[in-house]
């Protein structure tokens, strides 16, 4: 629901203020994009406190590489859990040194995500960056010398008209402190869209559709992408950042297929 422009006439004249946005808020309460209810208690706007809270977050013990939980796993104890890695990670180190995901792909967090990205309500980038902020910080470093957003082929953001993983960089570049650097990675030739193949295919139709800058040389740099599904587009990221010389590559997302 839109405030008519009536309201604000009616108000006339005086510059909108914070008792503006309180007033209108009484009269036309926001409304959540994945739930539709007003936001209510708990809100991270435009997310209600109902859908932040139902998401469902990943949290450690996990694999300390690629981020994966252990789930019902008995955890590792001891000095163990501090390099606890997964199988398939201790049988071949991935080409990034970790990576994280905030929460499942599942419930609330799949609607927001679908919501950001395919019905353009940009504002959800902040909740969604401030999820990856409050799950992923154990593998943060204060090396970090800039955030790189996985790019999206030119002629689907020209569609789209953004990119949803540099809206979540820049929302945690700006509650971190760390440039963004959205041209450090591009896409050297076209690939297949990801959601319409297997996992082996998904691996060969990313492998090596990335190219990253010389300006990554001797840095660490955290790649930034919205959902991790089998990992093949981060793993060709990671690859093509550590080809032009980055130091360490991390991987952080929004959210993970498990
Ligand atoms: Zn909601
Ligand atoms: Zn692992």
């Amino acid at each position: 629901v839109h405030p008519p422009r009536l309201v604000t006439a009616a108000i006339g004249g005086t510059a909108p203020g914070a008792w503006l946005t309180a007033a209108l808020d009484l009269v036309f309460p926001a409304r959540c994009p994945v739930c539709s209810q007003p936001l209510g208690d708990g809100r991270r706007d435009p997310l209600c406190g109902g859908c932040w809270n139902a998401i469902e977050r990943i949290a450690a013990p996990w694999c300390t590489t690629c981020g994966l939980p252990f789930g019902t796993l008995e955890p590792p104890a001891g000095p163990e859990a501090l390099v606890a890695r997964c199988g398939p990670c201790a049988r071949q180190a991935p080409p990034f040194a970790w990576a994280r995901a905030a929460g499942r792909y599942a419930g609330p967090l799949r609607d927001a995500i679908h919501a950001l990205k395919f019905h353009g309500r940009r504002a959800l980038a902040r909740p969604l960056a401030d999820l990856v902020l409050d799950q992923a910080g154990d593998a943060w470093s204060a090396g970090v010398a800039a955030l790189v957003p996985v790019p999206l082929q030119a002629a689907r953001e020209r569609e789209r008209g953004f990119n949803q993983a540099n809206l979540i960089a820049e929302r945690i570049g700006a509650a971190t402190g760390v440039r963004v650097r959205g041209g450090w990675l591009s896409r050297t030739r076209a690939t297949r869209p990801q959601a319409d193949l297997t996992a082996s295919e998904r691996a060969v139709n990313v492998r090596r559709a990335f190219a990253a800058s010389p300006a990554v040389n001797g840095l660490d740099v955290v790649v930034v992408d919205d959902v991790l599904t089998t990992g093949a587009t981060v793993r060709d990221c990671a690859r093509a950042l550590a080809a032009a010389g980055a130091r360490q590559v991390g991987v952080l997302a929004v959210a993970r297929v498990i």
